[in-house]
């Protein structure tokens, strides 16, 4: 591992032994100076520790926020330097590229090509929100004569933003950089499973120059600070991003105060598979659409519906592929399928699997733990496909969150489209096809934010990413997002020659 000065840093001087919480530009201990340990999932042992917040710290970085958001710094900087800043933070990060790789593959046990990819869109999306506020801005609306109207976009105020462990700095980019480019101040809560590269972002920023008290990074028990910021009457909005229980409970606790809330949440997303299609491209992105990250990804598609004029072909040729996912190390670049995040979460896949058998599906493929010395330690599940499943099935109903998938034969297009419907999620989806007119048809039925022709890929910094149904609601990766960051302030000004006498008096 290589950093900007060409120096190969050990694991040692890349992960501090302890990370206290960041507070209104410093590191400070938590108010009861507790901490837990954070693990590596590919081998169970501990990389450091990090400070477990309470209640206490989370009024303190709410307080910084607050007082940098009134101080009016921030909000009421120009665009220009703002964007400079933004510009400032991903240039950073790219110099410290490699630092931001190997941290995240230590703290989640993603493959190291999951990593790169991601923390290219992390830094990407920086520098899309950078070039974004030089153009946002409000309107002039037609007026009743004597009447001028126009709209400023203001800062919405302070934002907690809660994110979960499948892709953490990728995760605190799509919430961070938005925040900062609309001029709001941010408390942000990364998963305690992997907060370590939340707290380099938090590093960058000050770095870069972003006022002390802009960005605030707090971590401690998800479900004792996290209602707490839910709750707390200094924060103007909450940017969840986690599970449909979850975003449940937030938004329940948010209306207390009426917070601005945006959700991004689970999902079980259809593959749709059509007999016309280039099947080896179609095996190959539905591999990857599933497997890829662990399929601990919310837009994993879960549910594969293969036509039935090619399931025994198609089903030959993906089974076979999957047989060569290779999993291991995930600093091997061979390696295509690193460590799922944790014991308990292994188990909940494993438990999901033997659902699915009980409810009459049939494992083709995995269904275990992988076998042989390197998988001794840390958590670890194999590619996994299951047939002989109904939509109706648990299996197919609920999110599993890890490499799992089921596969349904389907011959008629609108059953097909009723099936991929029949969820209480609408997230992502994706259409195999050489027919664009049935690719479009497709594409305007299916209830989801979402929809992939025959790509297997959805994220990129300006395609809007979010959810219809329990799948949530705000769109994040784009420019609509800066409007969910901002308030609409209408000012009507009268600019007629006679004063109004509108009492006629
Ligand atoms: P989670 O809901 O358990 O936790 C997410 C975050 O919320 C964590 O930081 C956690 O500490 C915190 N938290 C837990 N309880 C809370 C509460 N009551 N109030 C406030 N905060 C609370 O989710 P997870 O297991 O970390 O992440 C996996 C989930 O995230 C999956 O369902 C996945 O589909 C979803 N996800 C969605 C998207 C998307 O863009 N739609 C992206 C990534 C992940």
């Amino acid at each position: 591992m290589v950093n900007e000065t060409n120096q190969v840093l050990t694991k040692d001087e890349l992960v501090k032994e302890a990370y206290p919480l960041f507070i209104n530009g410093e590191y400070i201990e938590s108010a009861n100076g507790a901490y837990f340990d954070v693990h590596n999932p590919a081998t169970g042992e501990v990389l450091a520790k990090v400070a477990k917040g309470t209640k206490e710290d989370v009024d303190k970085a709410v307080e910084a926020a607050r007082t940098a958001f009134e101080s009016g710094k921030w909000p009421r900087m120009t665009a220009a330097k703002r964007a400079r800043l933004l510009i400032k933070i991903a240039e950073i990060m790219r110099s410290r590229f490699n630092d931001l790789v190997r941290v995240e593959v230590l703290n989640t046990g993603k493959t190291v090509a999951a990593a790169q990819g991601q923390i290219t869109q992390a830094i990407e999306d920086f520098e899309f929100y950078a070039g974004t506020i030089q153009t946002a801005g409000g309107q002039t609306n037609p007026m009743p004569n004597g009447f001028f109207n126009y709209t400023v976009k203001e800062p919405v105020g302070v934002c907690g933003q809660i994110i979960p462990w499948n892709y953490p700095l990728m995760m605190a980019a799509w919430k961070v950089a938005p925040a900062l480019a609309a001029g709001c101040t941010i408390v942000l809560k990364p998963a305690s499973y992997t907060p370590l590269t939340a707290y380099m972002l938090a590093d960058i920023c000050h770095e870069a120059g972003v006022p002390e008290g802009v960005v605030n990074v707090i971590t401690g028990s998800g479900s004792e600070i996290g209602p707490y910021i839910t709750e707390h009457p200094g924060v103007d909005k909450v940017a969840f991003t986690g599970e449909t229980e979850t975003g449940k409970d937030i938004m329940a606790r948010a209306s207390q105060t009426l917070k601005r809330v945006t959700l991004e949440l689970g999902g079980k997303s259809p593959n749709i598979v059509f007999d016309d299609c280039d099947i080896d491209g179609a095996v190959d992105g539905s591999l990857f659409g599933i497997f890829y990250n662990t399929g601990q990804s919310c837009e994993a598609r879960s549910r594969l519906f293969v036509h039935e004029n090619i399931y025994d072909e198609f089903m030959e040729k993906f089974i076979e592929k999957a047989s060569r996912l290779k999993l291991g190390d995930p600093f091997n670049k061979e390696v295509h399928v690193g460590a799922v995040i944790s014991d308990s979460h292994e188990k909940v896949i494993d438990g999901y699997v033997k659902l699915a058998v009980e409810e009459g599906g049939e494992v083709l493929y995995g269904g275990k733990r992988p076998e042989g010395p390197e998988f001794e330690k840390g958590h670890w599940y194999m590619p996994t496909i299951i047939g002989n499943v109904t939509n109706d099935m648990r299996i197919a109903q609920e999110e599993v969150f890890g490499p799992v998938v089921v596969v349904m034969k389907f011959n008629d297009e609108k059953d097909v489209i009723r099936q991929a419907n029949d969820t209480i999620f609408g997230l992502g989806s994706a259409v195999w096809t050489k027919d664009y007119g049935r690719a479009h048809r497709i594409a305007s039925a299916i209830r989801a934010g979402i929809v992939m022709i025959n790509s297997p890929i959805s994220a990129f910094p300006g395609a809007p990413f979010g959810g219809y149904k329990q799948s949530g609601f705000g769109r994040e990766l784009s420019v609509e997002t800066l409007d969910l960051y901002s308030e609409t302030k209408s000012v009507v000004s009268y600019v007629g020659s006679r004063p109004l006498n509108i009492f006629g008096l």
